[in-house]
C-alpha cells in the first residue's frame, strides 16, 4: 500500500500593525499557499488579547478561499463571549479550530483563571456539534506545569476524548522524544493523530529565550554550533535549514502523520525546508 501523504500545515500569529497584516495577506500567504498546505492556523493572544486581530486575519484568509483554523482559549472571557466568537467563525465558513487553555497574559498575575483545553473542546462540541475539526496541543517533552509525564498524557487523552480530532505538538528538536511520546500515547489508548510541530530556526536568540519558557529543549550540540558562528547570520540560517530539514525528513521517513510549521509569519525558511523535503 502506498504511504499516506503527510498532512502539512502552517501557523501564523496575528500581526500587530496594519503594514504587517497587509504583508501577511498579500505576500506571505500566496507564497506559502502555493505549497498546497492542508490548512493555515492563526494564534490567539494570551487572555484573548488578539480576539479581534485573529478574527480579522482568519476572516480575510477565508474570504480568499483559504482553509484556516483560528486558535482559541477562554482567556478572560465567559461562555457567552466565547460562544459568540465560535458562532461567528462558523458563520464565516471556518470549520477548523485549535482549542487551548492558553497562558496568563503577563501582568495579570492570578487575577483571572485558566480553563483547561478539555473544557473548551467539550464546550465547542456541545454548542456546534461536529461542525469544527478541532485540534489540541501536545507536548513530547511534557508541558512545563504538568504534574508528571503520565498525567500530561492522561490529560491529552482527556482532550481527545472530549471530542478533539487530533493534536499538534509543541516544537521539538529531539526526534526521539516525539516517537517515544507517540508510543506512550498509543499505550495510553490514544488512537488519534499527533502531528509534529516544527520551528524553523529564524532568530536563534529569541528561540533560545522562548524555549526556556515553553519547556522545549534545544540540544547542546545545536547551541554550540550556533555559538561557534559568532553571530554570522548567514551561516546560522544555513545550519538551521539543514538541521530542521533533517529533523523533518526523519519524522516523515519514520511515519509521523504530518508536520505543522511555526512559520513566524515568514515565507523562508519554511519554504526552503519544504522544498528540500521534496513534498
Ligand atoms: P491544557 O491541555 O489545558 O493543559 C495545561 C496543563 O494542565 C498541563 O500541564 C496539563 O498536564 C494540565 N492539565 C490538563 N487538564 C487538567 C486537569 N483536568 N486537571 C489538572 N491538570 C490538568 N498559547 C496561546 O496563548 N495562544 C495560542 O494560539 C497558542 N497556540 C498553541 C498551539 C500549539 C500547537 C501549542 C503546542 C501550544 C500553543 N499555545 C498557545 C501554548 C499553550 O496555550 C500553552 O502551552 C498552555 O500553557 C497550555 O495550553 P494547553 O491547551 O496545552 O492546556
Amino acid at each position: 500500500m502506498p504511504k499516506p501523504q503527510p498532512r502539512i500545515s502552517f501557523e501564523y500569529f496575528p500581526p500587530r500593525t496594519e503594514e504587517g497584516r497587509v504583508k501577511l495577506l498579500r505576500d506571505t500567504t500566496p507564497a506559502l499557499n502555493a505549497l498546497n498546505p492542508a490548512f493555515f492556523s492563526v494564534t490567539y493572544g494570551a487572555g484573548g488579547t488578539t480576539r479581534d486581530s485573529t478574527l480579522g486575519v482568519v476572516s480575510a484568509m477565508r474570504e480568499d478561499g483559504i482553509d484556516v483554523a483560528p486558535h482559541l482559549s477562554f482567556g478572560g472571557d465567559d461562555r457567552n463571549a466565547i460562544g459568540a466568537l465560535v458562532d461567528t467563525y462558523a458563520q464565516r465558513g471556518i470549520n477548523r479550530l485549535v482549542a487551548l487553555r492558553g497562558d496568563m497574559p503577563s501582568g495579570m498575575g492570578g487575577a483571572s483563571q485558566l480553563v483547561y483545553a478539555s473544557e473548551l473542546v467539550a464546550f465547542i462540541r456541545e454548542r456546534t456539534g461536529d461542525h469544527f475539526q478541532i485540534e489540541v496541543a501536545a507536548y513530547p517533552e511534557i508541558h512545563p506545569e504538568a504534574k508528571s509525564y503520565d498525567s500530561d498524557i492522561r490529560y491529552l487523552k482527556g482532550k481527545l476524548d472530549a471530542g478533539a480530532n487530533g493534536a499538534i505538538t509543541q516544537y521539538f528538536f529531539n526526534v526521539e522524544a516525539y516517537f517515544y511520546f507517540l508510543d506512550q500515547c498509543a499505550a495510553a489508548g490514544i488512537t488519534k493523530p499527533v502531528y509534529a510541530g516544527i520551528m524553523p530556526i529564524i532568530n536563534f536568540a529569541n528561540l533560545a529565550r522562548f524555549s526556556r519558557n515553553c519547556g522545549a529543549e534545544i540540544p547542546r550540540w545545536i547551541c554550540q554550533r550556533v555559538e561557534g558562528y559568532d553571530g554570522d547570520q548567514d551561516s546560522i540560517r544555513k545550519f538551521g535549514i539543514e538541521v530542521v530539514t533533517q529533523l523533518c525528513q526523519t519524522l516523515l521517513d519514520s511515519g509521523a502523520p504530518g508536520i505543522h510549521f511555526y512559520t513566524m509569519n515568514q515565507v523562508e525558511p519554511t519554504r526552503e525546508i519544504y522544498r528540500n523535503l521534496g513534498l
